[in-house]
């Protein structure tokens, strides 16, 4: 079995919809390992986003992550890692498909950081990592 980080970034947590988010989850059939409630510094925040440093949403998006609480979840159960990729939908909230998380709850709100309501581990690596950011 596999496990990964998911992120309910600041706009899912401000807009109630953790627990919808949480729902698709479960309903999915993947185990909630554990689960906590983070206002990150920017420390963390570097460590999560190093490879986005020095792009021009990179300023932003970590403003954005400070802006209010996430909640972060470690998520597991087989593929979970490309499978909750499946389920958050692509990373453009306004053409992401009906259907996924971002498709049906998110859109583009005109500001300068996509506020998509939630981020997923991409890798084995990552998620190993990003577990131990957030964790
Ligand atoms: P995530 O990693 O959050 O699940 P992703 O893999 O689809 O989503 P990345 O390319 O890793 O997205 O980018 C990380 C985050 O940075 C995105 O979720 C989004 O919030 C923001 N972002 C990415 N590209 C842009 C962009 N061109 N303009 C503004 N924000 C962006």
């Amino acid at each position: 079995t596999q496990e990964t980080l998911v992120l309910v970034k600041p706009d899912g947590v401000a807009r109630g919809l953790t627990g919808a988010i949480l729902a698709r989850i479960e309903a999915k059939g993947y185990a909630l390992v554990d689960i906590r409630l983070v206002e990150p510094d920017r420390e963390r925040l570097e460590a999560h986003y190093a490879e986005h440093a020095g792009k021009p949403f990179y300023e932003p998006l970590l403003e954005f992550m400070m802006s209010g609480p996430s909640v972060a979840i470690r998520v597991a159960g087989n593929r979970v890692i490309e499978g909750f990729r499946s389920l958050a939908g692509a990373t453009d909230p306004t053409t992401a498909a009906p259907g996924t998380i971002r498709g049906d709850y998110g859109r583009d709100w005109g500001l300068k950081v996509q506020q998509n309501l939630v981020h997923g581990s991409d890798s084995p690596e990552s998620a190993a990592r990003e577990l131990a950011i957030w964790f």
